[in-house]
């Protein structure tokens, strides 16, 4: 847990949000500005910055991570359409909240290709 993290405090419920999933090491909820009609983010509910500070042991939890993406997009209703999995990176990645995470996008047409 960091204090200023928004999402350690998601995690925590500490903080509302609409949460669509949570088990003991991730929690998937919805993004307050959606860029289509459904769009989740899972989270590790431990504080992890990046892919970038991914260590070994933390491989199961990220494929958990994507699991549970790949099953949200199930019951969202979206799996036979398709969807796109992002975890924007550092800067130039475009990451803007420092707590690892995996948009879950779907529902429309997805511009391609991306950058
Ligand atoms: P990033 O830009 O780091 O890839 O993605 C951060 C995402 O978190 C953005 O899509 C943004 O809308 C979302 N976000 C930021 N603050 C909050 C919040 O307090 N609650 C929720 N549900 N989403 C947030
Ligand atoms: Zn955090």
């Amino acid at each position: 847990m960091t204090d200023s993290c928004i999402f350690c405090k998601i995690a925590n419920n500490e903080i509302q949000s609409n949460i669509v999933y949570h088990d003991e090491q991730v929690t998937a909820f919805r993004d307050i500005h959606p860029v289509a009609p459904t769009h989740v983010l899972i989270v590790p509910n431990r504080h992890i910055e990046s892919v970038s500070s991914l260590k070994s042991e933390d491989e199961a939890l990220a494929g958990h991570m994507l699991a549970v993406a790949g099953q949200i997009a199930v019951k969202e209703g979206i799996a036979d359409s398709g969807y796109r999995i992002i975890t924007n990176t550092g800067i130039n990645g475009g990451q803007t909240v420092f707590h690892m995470h995996f948009h879950l996008i779907g529902g429309q047409r997805m511009k391609h290709p991306m950058g």
